[in-house]
């Protein structure tokens, strides 16, 4: 993994779809090594947010920067490039390539540039097709599905595609990395070992942003959760003392 990425800062964050204020002033802090929490009810501005961390959508108020270094609006190729990678509440996978295939195309820089990037490095991708190969393999080990390489991804269960998605974000290396709901469809053998699988990537220095309906994942992998509400922070902090608010158990709960 990449060392020590500086912090990744949303200030003043909104965003809004027509009247809809779906994100509404939000500030949040990502460190790396460190594993985020973000809950809150249906409707409450997780996914925008993390589509605004990861280039989707562009807020109309508000800065994001990664140290000093403000990051671009709008663009996430180059959010991939400064190591923000994602995964999908739907996993995006294409059925007829391999699972191996599949990670590779994480680290392929055709695949986060745009076009005038990958031109420049075309030469240098073309000669590093094996260590990609070898890469998207270690890759696959890392989230326990080596024995699946050589499958057509479409041959494989939604939880195993999870898991899939994960390893393709990996190969960025990633100083942040993004995950939209993984658990969802989990078996809760399954969420142990994302739940693990997760704590290593963070031990390896890597910031996770973790939007997630399992509550107990959350409390039990997170050093730090925001609760949101309509689009603000309703509370913060590390999971006991969230867990002690009980306007954010009711939030959270829909109560
Ligand atoms: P959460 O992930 O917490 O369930 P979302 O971030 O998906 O919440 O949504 C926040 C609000 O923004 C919701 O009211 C949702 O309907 C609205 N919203 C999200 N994406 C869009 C979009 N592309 N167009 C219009 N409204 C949207």
């Amino acid at each position: 993994q990449r060392p020590a990425a500086p912090p990744l800062r949303l200030r003043g964050i909104a965003l809004h779809f027509g009247g809809l204020r779906a994100i509404d002033g939000l500030d949040l802090v990502l460190r790396p090594g460190e594993v985020h929490g973000l809950i809150g009810p249906n409707g409450s501005g997780k996914t925008t947010t993390l589509n605004v961390i990861s280039g989707y959508y562009q807020p109309q108020q508000g800065s994001l920067a990664l140290g000093e270094a403000p990051l671009a609006m709008g663009r996430p190729e180059s959010r991939a490039g400064q190591g923000i990678a994602r995964t999908f509440q739907t996993p995006r996978i294409i059925g007829e390539a391999t699972v191996l295939q599949n990670v590779m195309i994480g680290g392929t820089v055709a695949g986060h540039a745009t076009f005038a990037e990958a031109m420049l490095w075309l030469p240098r991708q073309a000669a590093d097709e094996a260590r990609l190969e070898a890469d998207a393999r270690l890759a696959l080990q890392a989230v326990g599905l080596e024995a699946l390489a050589g499958f057509r991804a479409d041959r494989l269960q939604h939880s195993e595609l999870r898991f899939v998605e994960i390893a393709r974000a990996l190969m960025l290396r990633p100083a942040y990395l993004l995950l939209d709901e993984p658990a969802a469809g989990l078996s809760a053998e399954e969420i142990r070992r994302l739940g693990q699988l997760i704590r290593e990537i963070s031990a390896h220095g890597t910031g996770v942003l973790l939007v997630e309906h399992h509550a107990d994942l959350i409390f039990d992998i997170c050093g730090h959760v925001t609760v949101l509400n309509l689009g603000r922070v309703l509370a913060e902090g590390r999971p006991a003392e969230v867990r002690a608010h009980k306007e954010v158990i009711s939030a959270y709960l829909g109560a």
